[in-house]
């Protein structure tokens, strides 16, 4: 196959380092040393305990979404992030009568805010039951499938009192609550290689990790997204440029549910450079803008 023919061996198994002076892995109880590791064990979905929120346990997240082999008829979708976005987004449109439940008022609350509240509206145009200041309190099983009970409370209203409702019969309650980095059970602490609070490992603009000759790439990395904010934050103000239009393509001219088609291009510098690094060398004059 084509590693082979590019030499690369593939050993499977779960690798974990040693304690060994030099960094070395083991995997199956064999060691392999090399001057350079590359770390890139990616990460896996978030989930509540039963102690949390009891009947958790009866939901999937997005590994049990793929496994998915009917569509469910109803479904609840829990997260706020991209991955409970468009999950929500795909059952809706196949047919599932959708319910998202979101912590506060929008949607993707770490990207742009103009794509947060761009997409909040989208969704509930698409058809998406938005359930917002919510969260879910309790999950039991009946005969006809999930019962998931709700609690809402809006935090801007003085003395808004908590409502309990119960979404009834879903099918399908999934967890999108976020993703936590590989690297439990990696043994890298003892390895001095850094991570930070929630495990992430810590890599410089180059992936080299706080030990020479380990390196991390990916998700397990967990680093941010460009914004405006932070391009203005690394940049300075008077050297970002934001330009923004929104529309609804031709195609939506004539259907009932108008679909917005919204662009923001972030440029640095003089030569309105767009990108994170000057080496993907792309201009504003290179855009239709
Ligand atoms: C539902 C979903 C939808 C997504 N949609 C998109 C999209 O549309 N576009 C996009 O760009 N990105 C998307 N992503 C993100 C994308 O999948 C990840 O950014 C990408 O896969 C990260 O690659 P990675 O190599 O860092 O980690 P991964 O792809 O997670 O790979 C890590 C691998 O390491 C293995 N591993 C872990 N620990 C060990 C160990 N100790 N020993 C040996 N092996 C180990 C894991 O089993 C896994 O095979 C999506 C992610 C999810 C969950």
């Amino acid at each position: 196959d084509a590693s082979s023919k590019a030499k690369i061996q593939t050993i499977h198994g779960h690798a974990r380092f040693t304690s060994d002076p030099e960094p070395t892995v083991e995997v199956h109880g064999k060691k392999y040393t090399a001057p350079h590791i590359l770390i890139a064990t990616g990460g896996q979905p978030s989930m509540l305990t039963e102690a949390e929120v009891p009947g958790a346990s009866l939901g999937i997240t997005s590994d049990g979404f793929f496994e998915l082999e009917t569509l469910p008829k109803r479904s609840v979708v829990v997260g706020a992030g991209y991955i409970a976005v468009e999950m929500a987004g795909i059952l809706s449109t196949l047919g599932s009568k959708t319910s998202l439940i979101i912590r506060q008022n929008g949607v993707l609350r770490n990207f742009d805010s103009f794509i947060s509240i761009n997409c909040t509206q989208g969704l509930q145009t698409s058809g998406v039951d938005l359930w917002k200041n919510s969260q879910v309190k309790s999950v039991c099983k009946t005969d006809k499938g999930l019962e998931v009970t709700i609690v809402t409370r809006d935090p801007e209203k003085n003395n808004d009192e908590e409502k309990i409702r119960t979404i009834q019969e879903v099918d399908c309650l999934l967890w999108a609550i976020g993703r936590q980095p590989n690297t439990f059970g990696l043994n890298i602490r003892q390895m001095a290689v850094d991570t930070d609070e929630k495990g992430h490992i810590v890599v410089d603009e180059f992936q080299n990790t706080s030990r020479a000759g380990i390196y991390a790439v990916g998700d397990v990395c967990g680093k941010a997204l460009l914004t405006p904010e932070e391009a203005v934050n690394s940049r300075g103000k008077e050297n970002v440029k934001i330009y923004k239009t929104s529309f609804t393509p031709m195609y939506h001219a004539i259907t009932s549910r108008k679909s917005q088609c919204i662009m923001k291009l972030v440029c640095v510098d003089k030569e309105e450079k767009v990108g994170v690094t000057s080496s993907q060398g792309c201009k504003r004059s290179d855009f239709f803008f």
